[in-house]
């Protein structure tokens, strides 16, 4: 296997830490501590990486995914595509965290400027688990990194012999390895032992011909998810406006549906110009314009395929550019 500029392929790991560097205080423990193993620990666990790779690290945080900020992103970020501009270096592999790492591919699928594959990698058990799924995931994740053909298909994420799109991948399940799931448009391929197949490249525009970047970003506008029942009342959004949102993420029931009273709240807000997306909890489908919600009149935006976490990132990024809701309307449609 050839790397594009280099003999043998060079591959730049990010840590960021999560369940793959997780220790238990004994292997049948339930309980367990993320990120307690260094990224020199993990690549140490899996020696056999080194016939796909030369591999050099770099320890960007040490958290559980459920601590990732918008602080860590933006350095996630600029480490990711320092790394990438790197002549010598053919792709990126970032450990994490599988709780949020959906939003972080997502995030970087839309920041990272590179054609090299970026792959994000974790583990559903921790390192020290009986049948750890980390050292194979990691294992899989630096074979594609090094796989020229993975070049220009955008953020992947590598888990349980499964390649999929940043845009697609969405964590189902709490514990089972094969948590990750991609339900609108498919897989991005399969990698067994190394071994990569990979299927049609992302519909979507992404990293390098992406409209958005990190560079002169310093902070993220504010933007809050809020997630629709039956019942919902007006105070949620409410208190979303008056906590300082600039754009709020609807988590809405069915086609992004919410109840009279919380639409009223969204509709004041949208006039107030903080930025309503209407999505879905369902898991799965397209949230379309004025189905049941006539979101001309009440000047609201539609996530299109995009769950409420990632709708939440895309429109993070929408805001650092326009305020305009048809602008950020296209926006869904284009990414
Ligand atoms: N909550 C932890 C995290 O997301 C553990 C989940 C995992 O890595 O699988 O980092």
């Amino acid at each position: 296997m050839a790397g594009t500029s280099s003999p043998v392929p060079q591959v730049h790991v990010l840590a960021t830490g999560g369940t793959i560097a997780g220790a238990q205080i004994q292997d049948r423990a339930r309980g367990y501590k993320a990120a307690a193993f260094s990224v020199d620990a993990l690549i140490a666990a899996v020696p056999q990486v080194a016939e796909l790779a030369r591999i050099d690290v770099e320890q960007v945080a040490a958290i559980g995914s459920q601590d990732m900020d918008d602080e860590t992103w933006l350095k996630l970020a600029a480490r990711t595509q320092a790394a990438l501009d790197r002549a010598e270096i053919d792709g990126a592999v970032i450990t994490h965290g599988t709780d949020t790492m959906e939003e972080t591919a997502f995030f970087l699928n839309l920041v990272v400027r590179s054609e090299k594959p970026v792959v994000l990698v974790g583990a559903m058990r921790p390192a020290t688990a009986i049948s750890a799924d980390g050292p194979m995931n990691l294992y899989n994740a630096v074979a594609v990194a090094a796989y020229p053909e993975a070049r220009g298909r955008g953020v992947l994420v590598v888990a349980n012999d499964e390649i999929h799109f940043a845009r697609e991948v969405a964590k189902t399940n709490t514990t089972q390895v094969g948590t990750f799931r991609s339900t609108h448009r498919g897989l991005a391929g399969l990698v067994n032992g190394g071994r990569l197949h990979l299927y049609a490249p992302a519909v979507r525009r992404h990293t390098y011909r992406s409209e958005f970047s990190v560079e002169n970003l310093t902070r993220m506008p504010r933007v809050d998810i809020v997630y629709a029942h039956a019942g919902m009342g007006r105070g949620l959004i409410d208190a979303a406006v008056e906590g300082g949102a600039e754009g709020i993420v609807i988590a809405g029931v069915g086609d992004g549906n919410i109840a009279a009273p919380a639409q009223r709240a969204a509709a004041d807000a949208a006039r107030q110009g903080i930025v309503v997306v209407r999505s879905s909890r369902t898991g799965g489908g397209v949230v379309e314009r004025n189905i049941e919600v006539d979101d001309d009149r009440l000047g609201f935006v539609t996530a299109d395929e995009l769950n409420p976490q990632k709708a939440r990132v895309l429109l993070m990024l929408g805001l650092t550019r326009t305020r305009d809701v048809a602008a950020l309307q296209e926006l869904f449609y284009t990414y």
